[in-house]
């Protein structure tokens, strides 16, 4: 078996306690790698110790559309030096929390979109992958992507929200992060669109500790989930859970090539 788990937040204070546990666990079950990628940049330091622990876990820098605030390009430009450092973000647009007030809600979209776009051009700067993070906001992120040429490097869609509309990025260079949102029972729509991405960018996460795949709903998320995630896929693809864990994996590789460092 094996499995890369290409976006799980192993800085995350829900692991304080017993990460050692997660991640031996994890790798029993066949996941063979992880990567963390960059939220808040004051969780940064904790990424980095976890990476110089374990020689399977990797680390991003950026800044989520939440932490526009802590936005800080010389903090990215520091930690992207770090050899265990494979890509860019996980950065984008979130239009679930804005704010209420017009002007603000206003204002606070234009500074999701430059921060957006700075990261767009580090990561071509430094020629890494971006890992992007988009949520109720498909039109403005695809245009962004494609107007700033972001296929130069490429990246994923992590949590793809199953928006028909971004699939024609599978052309400029992206993949398609798929996680427990598609073993819920209320997940028709990333069901059906699951078939329609091209099989050579598609690619698993489990986003812990959030979006827990089903039957664990309600508890914490871990790596060891991507189990139920790729048997999901390969139910709805018609293949064995192996051949779903292989194809995967080489995806991940192809898309973060220090994968192949230790897989
Ligand atoms: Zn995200
Ligand atoms: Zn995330």
């Amino acid at each position: 078996m094996t499995i890369i788990d290409t976006h799980c937040h192993l800085d995350n204070i829900q692991y304080q306690d017993d990460l050692d546990e997660v991640i031996q666990e994890a790798l029993r079950s066949g996941v063979k790698a992880f990567l963390i990628p960059g939220a808040d940049p004051k969780d940064l330091p904790r990424a980095v110790s976890i990476c110089e622990k374990y020689p399977e876990v990797f680390f991003a820098v950026g800044v989520h559309p939440y932490d526009c605030d802590n936005f800080d390009i010389e903090i990215l430009k520091k930690y992207v030096e770090h050899p265990k450092c494979i890509a860019v973000g996980e950065c984008g647009l979130d239009y679930f929390r804005l704010p209420e007030n017009e002007e603000e809600k206003k204002q606070n979209i234009q500074l999701q979109k430059d921060i957006f776009i700075a990261q767009i051009n580090f990561a071509k700067e430094v020629k890494k992958p971006l890992i992007v993070h988009i949520r109720e906001a498909s039109n403005d992120s695809k245009i962004i992507l494609i107007d700033n040429n972001a296929k130069e490097v490429g990246g994923v869609l992590h949590c793809f929200n199953a928006s028909e509309h971004l699939l024609e990025l599978s052309e400029h260079n992206f993949y398609f992060g798929i996680g427990g949102v598609v073993t819920f029972k209320n997940a028709k729509k990333l069901i059906d669109i699951v078939p329609k991405i091209p099989l050579e960018k598609l690619i698993i996460e489990t986003d812990g500790p959030y979006l827990t795949p089903h039957p664990y709903r309600g508890s914490r998320n871990e790596p060891k989930y991507t189990n139920e995630i790729a048997q999901k896929i390969s139910e709805i693809l018609s293949k064995d859970k192996i051949e779903v864990e292989e194809l995967t994996t080489k995806n991940a590789k192809k898309l973060f090539k220090e994968f192949n460092t230790i897989i």
